[in-house]
């Protein structure tokens, strides 16, 4: 990220978000947001000394997933790139309540801006790789796990927190209380592979799990119990850390953790399934790590559509070919890169954008796109400049023209037939796949057997 932030030919947008998408491959015109921070990026140095005097504390969702405070004025990340804060105008005392402006008067550049608004800028591309990664899903809505009713039941990216050393405990374990726990459960598939959630496997929780468990035994020592259903320790060198991990005192049980119950004393126990000796098994401990299935951004339907991108019936990214076209979308000129394709871990994920990176160089390289001949056309006669066509189209190839009335753009269009389905005046077809040379097929192959 540093090199990314230092390269010549980068510009980061960051805390912004696109908005408009136009055009097609080699051509695409994008319209962004680029928020106001209330920071001018000009003129701040990063020092944090805003951060530090604010008087302003909030629980931060964002990073610190709930596990911690932040100020109104702060660095989104530990080690941001760019280094530069933000205000958030909902918690700023002077944003809600008119008064206070410290980080004004403590910034030594000068570089607070309340008055700053937000940008809009376009840029002409020639290819967009989508990156927008997953999202985790929330346990509560399987409430058997006692999500919530206990600061002790945490997810895995919660735990991440705990283990940091920039994280509110300055990367010690420790429960809600201060205290070293003694005994740790943690539950895989929280979420995954589960008829009341997701069906998908979320493939990185069973290594992070073992990652966090042996976390919990090199730290505190504490006893560890792993509920699992089975473990998919797919990458190279994993099933050896299973093994280590395992070797280090690691109470595995198979079979899903079938519930969490905060007893009289804020105890918790689990139970479970214990497939290996056949019976429910329970385990008392001072801290659950539950698990958590990833899914796809909560705005992954706007961002597909904007993008002109399809999604898999469990809401993904779909790729052209989940085999031989795997970081490229329906759309030409738009690719996809990590987890929002599906879920995957950090090195399936630098594997995965450099492809779609070199996908990008290959077809600049080539300088021409080869575009199927099998698109739609309007008749202009036809056309009563209703519109249908255009929502329906599933690529954003259809726009009025100056005359109001529906226009293809060919290289956008798939030639999947959809508008000529919907025009309520029979003014599109699909080229070389007009109803009349269906109908000459059909009685061609009619003639045969006669
Ligand atoms: C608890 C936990 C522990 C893990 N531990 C490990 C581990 O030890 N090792 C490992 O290999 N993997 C681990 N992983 C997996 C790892 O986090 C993922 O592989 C990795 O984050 C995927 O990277 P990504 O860039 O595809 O997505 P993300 O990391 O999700 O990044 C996507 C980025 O896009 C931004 N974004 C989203 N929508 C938009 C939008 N509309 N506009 C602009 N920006 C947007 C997001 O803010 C985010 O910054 C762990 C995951 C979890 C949940």
């Amino acid at each position: 990220m540093t090199d990314a932030g230092r390269h010549p030919n980068i510009t980061l947008l960051t805390y912004s978000e696109v908005e408009e998408v136009s055009g097609y491959v080699g051509n695409f015109t994008v319209r962004i947001r680029k928020k106001a921070r209330s920071v001018n990026e000009d003129l701040c140095t990063g020092c944090g000394l805003c951060q530090e005097k604010c008087p302003r504390k909030v629980l931060d969702f964002g990073f610190e997933a709930g596990m911690g405070k932040r100020k109104a004025v702060y660095f989104a990340f530990s080690q941001s790139i760019p280094n530069l804060p933000v205000i958030d105008r909902e918690a700023c005392l002077y944003f809600t309540k008119g008064r206070c402006r410290l980080c004004e008067k403590v910034c030594p550049t000068g570089a607070i801006d309340y008055t700053q608004q937000d940008e809009i800028i376009e840029v002409e591309v020639g290819a967009i790789v989508l990156a927008t990664g997953f999202a985790m899903w929330d346990p509560r809505q399987l409430p058997q796990y006692s999500y919530g009713l206990s600061p002790n039941i945490i997810t895995g990216l919660q735990f991440e927190r705990l283990t940091s050393s920039n994280g509110p405990t300055g990367g010690e374990i420790l429960t809600a209380e201060g205290k070293k726990p003694e005994r740790v459960a943690f539950i895989h598939c929280v979420g995954s592979r589960d008829h009341n959630a997701h069906l998908y496997c979320s493939r990185i929780c069973c290594m992070y799990s073992l990652k966090q468990a042996h976390q919990v035994r090199d730290k505190t020592g504490a006893e560890v119990y792993d509920f699992y259903m089975d473990m998919r320790a797919f990458g190279k060198g994993y099933e050896e850390f299973y093994e280590r991990v395992q070797e280090e005192g690691v109470t595995f049980i198979r079979g899903r953790g079938a519930e969490v119950e905060v007893l009289p004393d804020g105890k918790l126990r689990v139970k479970g399934d214990d497939a290996n000796l056949g019976r429910m098994v329970a385990a008392d401990v001072d801290m659950v790590v539950l698990a958590s299935a990833v899914e796809p951004q909560p705005d992954a339907d706007r961002v597909a559509a904007l993008f002109g991108v399809g999604r898999t019936s469990d809401g993904w990214f779909a790729e052209s070919h989940p085999k031989l076209r795997p970081v490229e979308t329906a759309t030409a000129g738009i690719f996809l890169a990590g987890a929002c394709q599906g879920p995957r871990d950090v090195p399936d994920t630098v594997a995965h954008a450099g492809a779609a990176a070199l996908e990008v160089v290959r077809l600049f390289n080539q300088g021409e796109v080869t575009i199927s001949p099998t698109v739609a056309v309007v008749n202009q006669d036809m056309c009563v400049g209703c519109g249908e066509c255009i929502l329906s189209c599933p690529y954003n190839a259809i726009a009025r023209n100056a005359q109001g009335k529906a226009e293809v753009n060919p290289a956008l269009c798939h030639g999947c037939g959809t508008c000529a389905a919907t025009c309520p005046s029979d003014a599109i077809t699909a080229l070389h796949f007009t109803d009349e040379e269906i109908v000459a097929q059909i009685d061609g192959l009619l003639a045969m057997l006669a």
